[in-house]
């Protein structure tokens, strides 16, 4: 009876924004290439925070969204880990997910239920429908890789993974130490690690794997997944998909205004994603070494991560205003040649002005894919989740970022490794070959995206195994 219908397809996104936006740029894919229409399912464990609802808010009629009722996770220890958090936000809200799913499969022609990285305890329910069950990778195939043969690691390794004195090699992937590995696979006695290891087993029961990458950044990973391990669902090479940018407040233009004076080119951004912060000490030397460096620069400027400890040097008010932790008279002498902005930038649209000429990121992969198809070459200084492998593929493989050095002896990176690695950077001629394979990257970013292209053929033969398939 539904058979006059567009295909529908559920997306149950785990929380957390870096998970919500390239979910979303699937979404507007789907609807605008391929005439779909979606609901988005978002469990929650409270409130949905402004952020989701205003990104969710902002999309075309034919993508709609439903908020889980919140569990309740008060019996959750403190410390328990995101990942954790995540997987049984997922688990305890399979119950209102079933009967999302059952009214729509009741009222659309509904073909699949989409998860994220840890929401495979929502296939469970997909099958008591009939509707098919998939993952989206929202991170590196290198990533995608190491889950496939985590379960195999597992039972190969019985210590932690960093205390292994050669490197891990993950199928398809440069060496990588296992120190360097993703922060759930550092403590495998930790709830995280179980959780992360249950998802990497479940994966090969997905009817199919989207993973937000392509050939000409990842060869070699995207074949491993694809071709080396027979039991492996087909993989989607879907990348990079990314948020391009259109926003118009108010507050954030002043930045963008700022970088329309600039020179071509000239301005390194510096922004450590959604969540990233640093400590007091690191943030007194990554402005010493902007400043020693003398580029200039826009800076998305946090508090630091460590306040407590200094708390009695400042009042509350000024913790909650992060350029109260900058060294004294940084912003004066930085003026004209440097911006900090507090807390958030506009960063689409910082990567795709022309001022932009280069990038000091996390390595988050969303900003990692939004620098690549802006052509902005990248300095990697990666703080959590997968961002450290991430930074190995960037510097040592690929070779479209440059890594400043940590001193062993106090953690830090210093101001005088800072400088040189932004000077390296902005007019090094390490700094020309690093920009130059970026740029082309950026092209080949833009060719698999385009109608014949590897990423856009990819989504097509999906969405036609979709569309042709029966729904009840
Ligand atoms: N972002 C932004 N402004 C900021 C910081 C982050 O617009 O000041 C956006 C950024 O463009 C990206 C996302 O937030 O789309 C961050 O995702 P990413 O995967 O890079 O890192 P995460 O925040 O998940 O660690």
């Amino acid at each position: 009876e539904h058979q006059t219908q567009p295909t529908h397809v559920a997306i149950l996104p785990s929380p957390g924004m870096g998970h919500l936006i390239p979910l979303v740029e699937l979404a507007k894919l789907l609807v605008s290439q391929h005439n779909l229409s979606i609901t988005f399912i978002v469990p929650t464990d409270g409130a949905p925070s402004n952020a989701q609802k205003s990104v969710l808010e902002s999309l075309p009629a034919t993508i709609s969204s439903t908020f889980l009722p919140p569990v309740d996770l008060s019996d959750l220890p403190e410390d328990a880990r995101i990942e954790t958090v995540i997987s049984i936000t997922v688990a305890r809200s399979l119950p209102s997910l079933r009967d999302v799913l059952k009214s729509l499969v009741e009222s659309t022609r509904l073909a699949a239920l989409v998860v994220d990285l840890f929401g495979t305890d929502a296939f469970d329910i997909a099958r008591e429908f009939d509707v098919s069950p998939y993952v989206f990778f929202p991170s590196t195939a290198m990533s995608l890789s190491l889950m496939f043969w985590l379960p195999k690691l597992d039972e190969a390794v019985s210590c932690e993974y960093r205390e292994l004195e050669e490197p891990v090699i993950i199928p398809g992937c440069i060496p990588i130490l296992g120190k360097e590995l993703l922060d759930p696979v550092q403590d495998r006695k930790n709830d995280a690690y179980k959780w992360l290891l249950h998802h990497a087993k479940r994966y090969r029961l997905a009817n199919g794997v989207m993973v937000n990458s392509f050939a000409d950044m990842e060869g070699g990973a995207i074949k491993a997944v694809q071709e080396e391990e027979p039991g492996n669902p087909p993989i989607y090479p879907v990348g990079p998909l990314v948020n391009m940018g259109s926003s118009s407040k108010a507050e954030e233009a002043e930045c963008l205004r700022w970088l329309d004076e600039q020179p071509h080119g000239s301005v390194l951004y510096v922004s450590f994603g959604s969540g990233g912060t640093l400590s007091y000490d690191q943030i007194n030397e990554l402005a010493m070494g902007l400043e020693m460096s003398q580029q200039r620069f826009l800076w998305v400027v946090r508090s630091p991560n460590d306040t407590v400890a200094n708390a009695t040097f400042f009042s509350v008010e000024s913790q909650k205003d992060p350029f109260a932790f900058l060294p004294k008279g940084f912003l004066d002498r930085t003026k004209g040649r440097g911006l900090a902005v507090p807390s958030w930038a506009p960063q689409a649209q910082v990567l795709s002005h022309g001022s932009t000429g280069g990038f000091l990121t996390h390595c988050g992969w969303n900003s990692t894919l939004e620098s690549v198809a802006n052509g902005v070459p990248l300095i990697a200084w990666p703080l959590y989740a997968e961002q450290r492998m991430n930074a190995v593929m960037l510097t040592e493989d690929i070779k479209v970022a440059l890594r400043p050095r940590h001193n062993d002896q106090n953690g830090l990176i210093e101001r005088q490794e800072i400088a040189r690695v932004v000077r390296g950077l902005m007019e090094g001629e390490e700094g020309k070959k690093v920009r130059n394979r970026m740029k082309g990257l950026k092209d080949a970013a833009a060719r698999v995206l385009s109608d014949e292209g590897s990423s856009a053929k990819a989504l097509t033969d999906l969405v036609l195994k979709w569309k042709t398939q029966k729904c009840k």
